[in-house]
């Protein structure tokens, strides 16, 4: 909206619409504190909630300890439930908002976040998804750095051989799984960094460096449990604000997929505050339920995971939801087909990220939701990264856990499995020649990916690359590009996607 609409919009909101509650200001750093590239915000809040979300998911301190605040140099970050007491109206399910005049606005050119009517998640915790990834992409773009909505891991093969990579899906495909996995390979380790954003910058040595602006993780509960994400069940024992799960009679917390049969007798309540029981049509845990807990309480944080300077990143990984055509991983054959990977991104919704029914949505980056500023020149920035990174760019692949087969059951077994795809990304770093060309990138040669002890998986079905499919994923994305980027597309990207097309027709 227009900066007139907007002031008009804030006018009608917020004068008075804290009254009765208490304003607190949380000053707060996104990245390590000190560190080169860490930012400080200030928020207002009306909400306890928020602010001891806060507490966990960003480095809260004393202004004392956050110089940028008296310079000026800090994100605005202003916060109201937009239920001023007394109420007028009953709250739903114990939560103050005002859902029909919720508004959630960036004003990148003053570094300001606007936030009225919603308390949970990215709306109101205001350094994650507002700053670190709206608020920061425009700053990123202005310095030359990148801020984007990536995992980042360390892997230690069996030699003692340690590679740091970053990827990026989108939301609700495997980021905190990933960032937290336990290698199904003997003898291989992953660390944690960060489950959700990355902050990237080339250092003196042209080697790119990525932090992790938080301190907690805010993950999705339903699903987690010691068989999927023993690392983040340990993460979450204590110190730990659950929203929306349900509760067992002993005072614990319960959701779906968590695997863990309580004591006999015990009673549940569900998300909703209703009595609830097993077999219940309704989930007791809202789809969207989290975990929110601080990142140092998770058994496998990297020894570097504060380290001011970041840690080296080797490999960038992009992936999302593609039920078929799209193979396991494949790794682009430059940073410029690399940067094209990324803009072609699509995945399947499901009905945990909001959306009912299946359909592949396009999401560039895994930035549809969070660009901060045209996507086209998103698109550019990172080309001209490229240019600045020169000998030691990291290459560039993309991975796909979720190919399945005619009866619906996944071709790939995924979580501690996905090392092996990992595997092969660090022996293609260390330059090993272990891929073999396609279309659509370099796919691992046959027996380059260890696949040994998994029954029923096959080479074939993983790596497949079909000339129609290709043909149709082409033709969608030219049209996307035409209707979402127009000119704005960098011609190196359209480059890219012809080169494509044309090597489907040679295929
Ligand atoms: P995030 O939102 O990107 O952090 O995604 P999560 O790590 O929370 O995972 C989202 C959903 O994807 C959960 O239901 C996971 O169980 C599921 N998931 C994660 N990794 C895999 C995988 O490798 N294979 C399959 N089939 N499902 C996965
Ligand atoms: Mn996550």
């Amino acid at each position: 909206m227009s900066p007139p609409e907007l002031e008009r919009a804030v006018q009608e909101r917020f004068p008075g619409c804290m009254q009765g509650r208490t304003l607190y200001a949380v000053p707060f750093s996104m990245g390590p504190l000190g560190s080169p590239l860490a930012r400080v915000g200030l928020q207002l809040t009306d909400s306890p909630y928020v602010v001891a979300s806060m507490r966990i998911m960003t480095r809260v301190a004393p202004p004392a300890q956050l110089p940028a605040l008296a310079r000026g140099d800090f994100v605005q970050c202003l916060h109201s439930v937009g239920r001023p007491l007394p109420l007028t109206e009953p709250l739903v399910s114990q939560w103050p908002c005002d859902p029909a005049r919720t508004l959630i606005a960036h004003v990148p050119d003053q570094r300001r976040i606007i936030s009225f009517g919603s308390g949970y998640g990215g709306n109101s915790l205001l350094g994650k998804k507002c700053f670190a990834l709206r608020i920061a992409s425009r700053l990123a773009r202005d310095e030359g750095w990148l801020a984007e909505h990536m995992l980042i891991l360390g892997v230690t093969d069996p030699a003692g051989t340690k590679r740091y990579v970053a990827a990026a899906f989108p939301s609700a495909c495997g980021k905190t799984n990933l960032a937290m996995m336990t290698p199904a390979l003997p003898g291989w380790r992953v660390e944690c960094v960060g489950d959700d954003i990355a902050w990237m910058k080339f250092d003196a040595e042209g080697r790119l460096r990525a932090i992790n602006p938080e301190s907690g993780f805010f993950g999705v509960a339903p699903g987690t449990s010691h068989r999927t994400n023993p690392n983040a069940m340990a993460t979450i024992r204590s110190n730990t604000i659950f929203t929306n799960v349900g509760q067992t009679s002993d005072g614990g917390v319960y959701w779906e997929g968590i695997d863990q049969a309580p004591p006999p007798g015990t009673t549940f309540t569900s998300w909703l505050g209703q009595p609830w029981k097993p077999g219940d049509p309704q989930p007791c845990a809202h789809p969207n339920s989290r975990f929110c807990a601080p990142a140092k309480q998770c058994p496998i944080m990297d020894p570097k995971w504060e380290d001011p300077e970041g840690v080296p990143i080797d490999a960038i990984i992009f992936g999302g939801r593609r039920p078929e055509g799209v193979p396991l991983v494949y790794e682009a054959f430059n940073w410029r087909h690399g940067v094209f990977v990324g803009s072609a991104m699509r995945s399947e919704a499901t009905a945990a990220a909001e959306h009912t029914g299946r359909r592949l949505l396009h999401d560039p980056f895994a930035m549809r939701p969070f660009f901060g500023y045209n996507a086209g020149r998103y698109l550019a920035h990172w080309l001209a990264m490229g240019e600045r990174g020169g000998a030691r760019l990291p290459p560039i692949f993309h991975v796909n856990w979720f190919l399945r087969d005619a009866a619906g059951a996944f071709l790939w077994p995924g979580f501690g499995h996905n090392a092996r795809v990992l595997a092969w990304i660090c022996r293609r770093v260390a330059g090993e020649e272990s891929a073999r060309e396609t279309p659509v990138g370099l796919v691992p040669k046959e027996g380059a990916l260890d696949l040994g002890g998994l029954p029923g998986v096959s080479y074939g079905n993983l790596f497949a690359v079909g000339r129609p499919f290709w043909e149709r994923e082409a033709r969608e994305l030219r049209g996307y590009f035409q209707e979402h980027f127009g000119e704005d597309l960098p011609r190196e990207v359209m480059g890219e996607l012809e080169a494509l097309e044309q090597r489907l027709r040679k295929m």
